[in-house]
């Protein structure tokens, strides 16, 4: 069976991003027909600045989220990455693997500690490390297929890449996985900026749709959404990245096609004012489930308590295995 594994960092609130992304593809195609496993990859939220209470709210809430978009825990695994020991103990393993030339070149760290630097901060040793961490989440059970958004190839790419050495120099160990993305939405833009990626971290703030925002809130933020000069309605994500934005999120929502899409607007403002209802309805219902859910802190507990039990069972064979393959003494 195919084994499918993604993760989240609780280091914001869950965007619209996330979800046309990642977390909607995994509630609609991967929980099914897969043997499914996903994770609040909590350990990945402590490589920038982090406040430790938010953290801690912040993992509970996007478990919460997860569920709440319709994560079956009777379909997948659901569970929090630090509850699961192996993810560190293969990490270390996989450092060994790993050169810092090969994380010095990731996009994402590039990105990321200059942000750090900006701030005036300092960045993090486990920050150029975190890609190695994301490939032991992955490769630790045997994954075949990892569903993200399109700035986590490079990341999934590193996890082959690892897998493969390790499994030349020492023995077969990992499955090689690869990255698959939705084929719409898989880079939703900043709506103020939309040449940037709709990130939960960002400053940008009012670009951001979150998946708890208010209807009228949502209606608002796609209503301002910055829009490219010109008039006609057209799907071009260089020239005009505002419209392609909406568009792609329109037809995200609707199952459609951007370009498609395109030809039934004359003005920006409609497309804008059905974007946001589109928004609205689709987050609708996963807004209900969350406050019913909230109701219920214990069952959420008991979800991600039997999702660890279960994860660390899959786990540990292959990371005993990999430590005795790469030359440590079994205990
Ligand atoms: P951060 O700014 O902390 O990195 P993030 O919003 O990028 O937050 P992650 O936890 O890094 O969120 O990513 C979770 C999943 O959501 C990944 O699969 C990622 O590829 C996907 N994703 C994140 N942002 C977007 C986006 N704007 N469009 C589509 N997919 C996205
Ligand atoms: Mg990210």
């Amino acid at each position: 069976m195919t084994r499918v594994f993604s993760g989240i960092k609780p280091t914001g609130h869950l965007t619209l991003g996330n979800y046309l992304g990642a977390v909607r593809r995994w509630v609609e195609v991967d929980q099914y027909g897969t043997d499914a496993l996903f994770c609040v990859v909590d350990l990945h939220a402590l490589t920038v600045d982090h406040d430790p209470a938010r953290v801690r709210r912040l993992t509970r809430q996007a478990a919460t989220l997860l569920l709440a978009s319709g994560l079956d825990p009777e379909l997948c695994t659901l569970f929090v990455q630090s509850h699961v020991d192996e993810h560190a103990r293969l990490s270390y393993v996989l450092e060994c693997v790993a050169t810092d030339g090969e994380m010095r070149r990731m996009i994402q760290y590039k990105e990321k500690a200059a942000l750090e630097r900006g701030r005036g901060g300092s960045v993090r040793l486990s920050l150029l490390t975190y890609p190695v961490l994301m490939a032991a989440d992955i490769l630790a059970y045997g994954t075949h297929e990892v569903p993200v958004g399109d700035d986590q190839t490079q990341h999934v790419e590193l996890a082959r890449d690892l897998a493969v050495r390790f499994n030349q120099r020492y023995g077969q160990a990992f499955v090689v996985p690869r990255a698959t993305h939705p084929k719409v939405g898989a880079r939703i833009m900043n709506l103020q900026e939309p040449t940037s990626k709709m990130g939960k971290t960002d400053d940008v703030g009012p670009g951001i749709v979150y998946l708890l925002d208010e209807p009228d809130v949502v209606r608002k933020k796609v209503m301002r959404a910055v829009t490219d000069s010109g008039r006609d309605v057209v799907y071009d994500r260089e020239e005009r990245p505002g419209v392609a934005n909406l568009l792609e999120i329109l037809a995200a929502c609707e199952g459609g096609n951007p370009e498609d899409l395109s030809g039934a607007y004359e003005s920006y403002g409609a497309l804008k004012k059905d974007a946001a209802e589109a928004v609205v309805e689709l987050l609708r219902p996963v807004q209900e489930r969350h406050k019913a859910l909230c109701a219920d802190p214990a069952y959420v507990e008991g979800v991600l308590r039997l999702g660890a039990e279960k994860a660390r069972g899959m786990a540990r064979p292959r990371v005993d295995a990999a430590y005795r393959a790469i030359g440590l003494l079994s205990s």
